[in-house]
């Protein structure tokens, strides 16, 4: 199957609240311009080089998504063009992304990302976490980065009933601070992969990141 028929069929299954973010990671140009002619205008890095360098070798008018882990001293070379930065886990991650958000003279979108599997690996906040960086007065002060939701990755397992568990989880915490309307513009939840995202959408996902199914296995 062509890139272009699996990106179809995946977005022809998709309810219309739900966006699709193409997951490139590893890919070459020539794939990202065979989803780019076939309609799909958001992708999705896991490093800041690598999105760089298609940045710069793609059309304009695509919206690129870091969902990686961030190194801080990486922030600058996608501060320019970023469009939402899906795995941000800690305060001092956030202001360097103010700091050079402010000296490009932009405001960047960014997903916090909060843990929510079993793995110790994987990165981000717990609720805990979440509540005293929201509340903390340092977060306050950052006029130029705005929290549009939440992101989050379930356990890697073929137990449905504990991803399921998980992204429940997750959606209960979006609510929550949906509802305290502290966060303006929280709109976003980022969950399910090419294995879960049906899963991830009857649980409340609003964004998809979806790369193999489209793109085909990576080494
Ligand atoms: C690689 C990656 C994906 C896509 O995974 P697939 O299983 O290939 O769909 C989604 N989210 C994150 C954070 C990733 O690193």
């Amino acid at each position: 199957m062509s890139i272009a028929t699996n990106l179809l069929q995946i977005k022809s299954t998709l309810p219309e609240h739900v966006t699709l973010v193409a997951v490139s990671k590893t890919k070459p140009v020539s794939d990202l311009m065979e989803a780019y002619e076939a309609g799909q205008r958001i992708f999705g890095e896991n490093k800041i080089q690598e999105m760089a360098e298609k940045w710069e070798q793609m059309p304009k008018d695509i919206q690129w998504h870091m969902i990686g882990h961030v190194q801080t001293n990486k922030v600058k070379f996608m501060a320019p063009f970023v469009s939402l930065i899906h795995g941000v886990d800690s305060l001092k991650l956030l202001q360097e992304i103010n700091k050079q958000a402010l000296k490009n003279n932009r405001i960047i979108d960014c997903l916090l990302q909060i843990h929510i599997a079993e793995e110790e690996t994987k990165f981000g906040l717990d609720e805990e976490e979440l509540a005293l960086l929201l509340s903390s007065n340092e977060f306050q002060e950052l006029k130029n980065i705005r929290i549009v939701g939440l992101m989050g990755m379930a356990t890697f397992t073929d137990d449905k009933e504990q991803v399921k568990k998980e992204f429940t989880h997750l959606k209960t915490i979006f609510d929550n601070i949906s509802s305290k309307g502290a966060l303006q513009y929280v709109s976003t939840l980022s969950m399910g992969m090419s294995g879960d995202y049906q899963l991830a959408i009857e649980c409340g996902s609003t964004m998809v990141r979806i790369g193999s199914s489209i793109f085909g296995g990576r080494n």
